[in-house]
């Protein structure tokens, strides 16, 4: 609520969009933002920043993003 966002916000060095997702050890193509439909899905989940960075407790976040998308591959 106190945060202000600035007009713009994104650095200069935008000219060079990233073609492929940000995230660790995937190179998959990205389709939004910066990331791959599966790291977007993580970005949302809070599991991974915008840059793709894995936050310290990534392991407990990724444990609990696992059990609400119990999926079969
Ligand atoms: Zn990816």
């Amino acid at each position: 609520m106190a945060k202000k966002e600035s007009q713009s916000p994104k650095p200069d060095n935008v000219s060079q969009l990233p073609t492929r997702c940000v995230a660790e050890g995937c190179s998959k193509k990205s389709s939004r933002l910066s990331f791959c439909p599966e790291h977007f899905q993580w970005f949302k989940e809070g599991l991974i920043n915008k840059e793709g960075s894995r936050p310290s407790d990534f392991d407990k976040k990724y444990q609990a993003f696992q059990s609400r998308h119990k999926s079969a591959a």
